[in-house]
């Protein structure tokens, strides 16, 4: 039993990027326990796989199960495609984009086929040798975890990963329609409502600028609308924020918020607290804008501008509009 199947996450159709990420990573040299064992890949729900070998590294095979029934993602019908799947594989691991939809499903089939759940491991992870890490306690301990079982499931965290650019290779679809889905369905799932359609989750944006307290009022936040707006981001915002009501708790970044990896985080007011900065462990180029020169922002900020929110950041709209004008 060996081989690790991974869980190819669509959303309306489309692979989502967390698993497209994590598919390339398992594909590079660093990923020793990938290499030594063959990758294969999962996608339920009528998605489009139509130019998927242009961003899925390797040459490997996906099996789809493209059942109307996994359109919307349906807790039970999940759990008993992919359980059969997985067995079916015989595959020893198999392994998920740490997402919503995986802390959902991932605990339901550790249930179903009895196989240890290491959750929310840290990259790398050793797949092969069955344990993960996971920094804990707002990123002040790192935790080891092993499995006791020999097939495993993990979800994997994208925190402190980069993007990597994809392999040349070829992928192969096989549709499977043969599983025996479920027949006892006691609830189903009959519509998502997205909360915001205009701009990405701060979850999943390439950048984020997020304020805090010290923007000084809702108002001021019409300012990282607009640059966030300009450099096709996402606003954050801390949680003295959300708590003053400025700001809707979906953008709260943090341990009691979102967790988020983008290329650019672009910190406004904020002062970097330990709770604040367990949600921005992924980014790629931590900036902070900051009149006080000794915020703790500063530890772990690439680059700093120590200054007024209010004059640096229509300063900043300024030239990112010329830069945008001249492209
Ligand atoms: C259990 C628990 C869970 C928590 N979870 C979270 C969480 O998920 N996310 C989170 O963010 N917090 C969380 N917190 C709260 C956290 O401890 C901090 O209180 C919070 O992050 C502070 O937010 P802030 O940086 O916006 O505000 P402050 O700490 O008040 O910092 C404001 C900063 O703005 C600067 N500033 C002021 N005026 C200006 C100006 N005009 N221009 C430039 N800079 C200026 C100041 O120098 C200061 O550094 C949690 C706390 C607890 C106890």
């Amino acid at each position: 039993m060996s081989g690790i199947l991974v869980f190819l996450e669509q959303r309306d159709g489309m692979v989502r990027q967390a698993s497209i990420d994590l598919w390339n990573r398992l594909q590079e040299p660093a990923a020793a326990d990938a290499e030594r064992q063959p990758l294969s890949g999962i996608i339920a729900g009528p998605a489009s796989t139509v130019g998927i070998e242009t961003v899925l590294s390797g040459s490997c095979t996906i099996y789809h199960v493209s059942s109307d029934l996994l359109g919307l993602y349906q807790p039970e019908q999940y759990t008993q495609t992919v359980a059969e799947l997985f067995e079916r594989s015989g595959c020893s691991s198999l392994v998920f984009a740490d997402t919503a939809l995986s802390r959902d499903l991932a605990p339901r089939l550790s249930v179903r086929l009895g196989d240890s759940l290491l959750s929310g491991c840290s990259w790398p992870s050793a797949i092969g040798a069955g344990t993960c890490s996971r920094s804990v306690y707002s990123g002040s301990v790192v935790a080891s975890f092993a499995a006791e079982t020999g097939r495993r499931i993990y979800t994997i965290s994208s925190q402190g990963s980069s993007a990597v650019p994809r392999k040349e290779g070829a992928i192969v679809i096989i549709p499977v329609d043969d599983l025996s889905g479920d027949t006892t369905r006691a609830s189903a799932v009959v519509q998502m409502i997205a909360m915001t359609a205009a701009r990405p989750d701060v979850s999943e944006a390439g950048i984020v600028v997020a304020g805090g307290r010290g923007m000084g009022s809702a108002e001021a936040f019409a300012m990282l609308d607009e640059l966030a707006g300009l450099l096709g981001g996402a606003v954050g915002a801390s949680r003295a924020v959300v708590d003053q009501g400025w700001r809707p708790h979906s953008e709260q970044i943090g341990q009691t918020g979102k967790t988020v990896a983008p290329r650019l985080y672009l910190a406004c007011g904020i002062s970097g607290s330990v709770q604040h900065l367990a949600g921005t462990g992924g980014a790629g180029t931590l900036a902070a804008i900051n009149s006080d020169r000794h915020a703790p922002i500063y530890d772990v900020a690439d680059f700093g501008i120590v200054g007024d929110v209010h004059t640096v950041i229509p300063k900043l709209i300024k030239e990112v509009r010329e830069f945008l004008k001249k492209k």
